[in-house]
């Protein structure tokens, strides 16, 4: 494969070219971070992180609204205060990600929490530091929310939920908001848990919720969506309860492959016109967009361990595996694997594998790639639902992670290492004392 056919490999995401033959990040060379880091190595790019929240800033410019990074997508602490400093507020999940949000010096009153298992503890925590809203999800969670605040003598900020039924064609895994997904309240008992919630001496109520799913790549879902919550809303708010803040969740695709998602100033374009049409445009609109935040900002450099070819498959094992970016594995995820130097040479047919003792442990199949023992590849499109769902699966410690900010390369996460991973285990005590 010649240089100019790579350097016109579609899709190669912003901020990431090929300069000289060498695949770099904003001003930086990535080899030459993974000749100084190792690999595996995850590189996120500042300019592409500040770009997609800049998406979201002028589509929604003029409003009164606040972005939450949902944090789940990447929760390193130096993308989180990266997004958080260009004015972001945060979305959170559990009490750890609290913790991380808090770490970050990230203002409690930009945070929301959702997630349909809260605990107790959580609750309190996220009480005692002032958080904006809660996202609850279920009457239970309205009851046990009421109680913990009442307890402590507050009154706990919350929206509802809701789930709106419908099909945001996307993977079944991350699709959330058809009556069969865990998530939200049915429509059929919305009006209801407000009348219950409002009655709640212990909660605030604030405004109204949904998040439809993830790797959404079309509008029209969005629309089904706004129309229906819009619905709810008037419901809710003849029956004498307001509902000041509507929060749209997160969902926004990206392209890894050939996708084609709405920018996000585009889908905001069109769903405000949407709301000002039905004369809801003055609420305060909160979005809690993950992926497309941080998925197009970050790669996963690997190095070709050995070449095994094959009949019927030839495959190149790499030192990156299904610990490190589980999404093939979990969802049969495509990324794209570029050579961080592509060579001048005939391309093989490669199945792209890493060391981790599944036969699920691919990164990509059935790829065009001239590589040999000893290159680079970059996984492309790595910065959401990789490192977040990293494990320790096969005592493989988790990777490190640089942030590039023009020519200037931050490492924001040091590699784990055997002891890091030892650290909180014991072992039993011997036999004969
Ligand atoms: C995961 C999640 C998000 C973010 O989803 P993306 O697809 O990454 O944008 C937002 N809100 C809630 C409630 C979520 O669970």
């Amino acid at each position: 494969m010649s240089l100019s056919s790579l350097a016109a490999t579609p899709g190669l995401p912003p901020f990431f070219t090929y300069q000289a033959g060498q695949l770099t990040v904003e001003d930086v060379p990535l080899q030459t971070l993974a000749r100084q880091h190792g690999t595996p190595l995850f590189v996120y790019s500042k300019a592409a992180l500040l770009a997609a929240l800049a998406a979201y800033q002028r589509g929604l410019a003029g409003r009164q609204y606040q972005i939450c990074y949902a944090m789940k997508a990447n929760p390193t602490l130096a993308i989180v205060q990266t997004l958080v400093q260009a004015g972001c507020g945060l979305d959170i999940v559990s009490g750890g990600e609290l913790e991380r949000a808090l770490a970050v010096g990230a203002d409690p009153a930009k945070v929301v929490f959702s997630g349909v298992g809260k605990t107790r503890t959580e609750m309190r925590r996220a009480l005692d530091v002032g958080i904006d809203c809660f996202n609850v999800e279920s009457r239970a969670e309205i009851d046990v929310l009421n109680q913990v605040a009442l307890e402590m003598g507050l009154r706990a900020p919350v929206s509802l939920r809701v789930n709106p039924n419908v099909d945001p064609q996307t993977h079944p895994y991350i699709s959330t908001g058809l009556k069969h997904n865990k998530f939200g309240i049915a429509q059929a008992q919305v009006l209801a848990s407000y009348r219950h919630a409002s009655a709640c001496a212990g909660l605030r109520v604030l405004g109204i919720d949904c998040h439809i799913g993830s790797q959404i790549t079309q509008v029209e879902p969005y629309l089904d969506a706004l129309e229906r919550v819009l619905d709810l809303i008037e419901l809710i708010e003849a029956a004498g309860i307001p509902l000041p803040q509507i929060n749209f969740g997160g969902g926004l695709g990206i392209a890894y492959h050939d996708e084609t998602p709405p920018a996000a100033d585009e889908l905001w374009q069109r769903l405000l016109q949407r709301m000002d049409a039905r004369g809801h445009g003055g609420r305060k609109i909160l979005v809690e967009p993950g992926r497309s935040l941080v998925g197009n900002a970050g790669v996963c450099v690997t190095e070709v361990l050995y070449e095994k070819p094959g009949d019927p498959k030839n495959f190149l094992i790499v030192d990156a595996a299904m610990n490190d970016l589980p999404r093939p594995a979990l969802y049969q995820a495509f990324h794209q694997i570029v050579a961080l130097a592509p060579r001048e040479q005939a391309p093989s047919n490669w199945e792209v594998v890493g060391p981790v003792c599944e036969s699920g442990d691919w990164l990509g199949r059935e790829r065009t790639l001239a590589a040999q023992t000893g290159d680079w590849l970059a996984v492309l499109s790595a910065g959401a639902y990789c490192t977040s769902m990293a494990s320790n699966y096969n005592t493989r410690g988790r990777a490190a992670e640089v942030l590039v900010d023009g020519a200037c390369a931050t490492l924001i996460r040091a590699r784990e290492t055997a002891a890091d991973q030892l650290r909180l285990e014991s072992l039993l005590p011997s036999a004969q004392g």
